[in-house]
């Protein structure tokens, strides 16, 4: 369990890890965030976290008061001052205090925070027999709205859908964008498999540039398999071979049923257990060391 959590600037007591109620954070979800993991005492995959987070805040218009070095060595030190080997890190950048307004130029300071702390994975079942998942109603967010590549304080969008999944029995969801093609899950992107083929939605279908998404697709290629990325419809999910997530929390999850319809066999098929596998190999040889 996290004993202490970087405070713009500082190392305080879990305790005494306070936000106020005027940061626009809380009153607007104005802010940006990161999911970041470690394994074996390294932080997987540090920089290209560090360099969307930074993305995320620049299309916001917010300037992250540390240099992108001086926010890894920040990471590396709440790391080490929670002994954390293996676990989840959380950095998060608010616009900080300002007045009662929506206007964020009233806000002096952006707040820096990063939690570092044990990680909460999907049952062990899923990653074993695969996990069943719903469409639903609620659209990814439009990307002439708030775009999905910003990684914001704003996820109620995604909070909706969850809820929708949930009401349906299962626990995560798949958001369909406004033009009705396939976006991602609420805090996983999506991939199916179709033969030795990997597909999964570009970019502009809406969805969070996954890091976890960019290492598979690369590991997919190493293996020899086709990688693209397309467009893919509702009915297509139905007609996969095969089915899984990625995401830094939940890495890769096979997934076996999809509104009703048996994916595949019905079981984590064998091109996704490959692939699960080469991840987990990959991940425990690679990264930023904490130490
Ligand atoms: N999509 C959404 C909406 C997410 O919140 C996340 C988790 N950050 C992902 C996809 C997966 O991204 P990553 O592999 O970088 O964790």
């Amino acid at each position: 369990m996290a004993k202490y959590v970087y405070m713009d600037g500082k190392l305080v007591e879990k305790d005494q890890a306070k936000v106020s109620v005027f940061d626009h954070g809380v009153l607007y979800g104005d802010g940006v965030f990161e999911g970041i993991r470690a394994y074996s005492g390294r932080v997987f995959k540090l920089d290209e976290h560090i360099d969307r987070l930074f993305n995320s805040a620049k299309v916001i218009m917010l300037d992250i008061p540390l240099s992108k070095d001086e926010f890894k060595a920040a990471i590396i030190q709440v790391c080490k001052a929670n002994g954390i080997r293996d676990g989840y890190i959380r950095p998060v950048v608010t616009r900080g205090v300002g007045n009662l307004g929506l206007a964020p130029w009233t806000c002096s300071n952006p707040t820096v925070f990063i939690i570092a702390d044990s990680v909460q994975l999907y049952p062990k079942e899923y990653y074993e027999n695969g996990m069943p998942l719903v469409t639903v109603a609620t659209r990814r967010n439009n990307q002439e709205a708030l775009s999905p590549i910003v990684k914001s304080l704003n996820y109620l969008n995604n909070i909706m859908a969850k809820i929708e999944a949930r009401n349906a029995g299962v626990e995560e969801a798949i958001m369909l964008n406004t033009e009705n093609y396939v976006a991602e899950c609420t805090g996983d992107n999506l991939f199916v498999i179709q033969g030795r083929t990997v597909y999964t939605p570009p970019i502009i279908a809406g969805v969070l540039p996954g890091i976890t998404r960019a290492t598979v697709m690369e590991l997919a290629r190493l293996g020899e398999y086709t990688v693209k990325e397309r467009m893919i419809t509702r009915a297509e999910l139905f007609l996969s071979d095969e089915m899984f997530l990625t995401g830094s929390a939940a890495e890769v999850v096979p997934v076996v049923k999809v509104d009703g319809r048996i994916i595949g066999d019905g079981k984590p098929g064998p091109i996704t257990r490959d692939l699960i596998e080469r991840f987990h190999t990959y991940v425990n040889a690679h990264g930023t060391p904490i130490a």
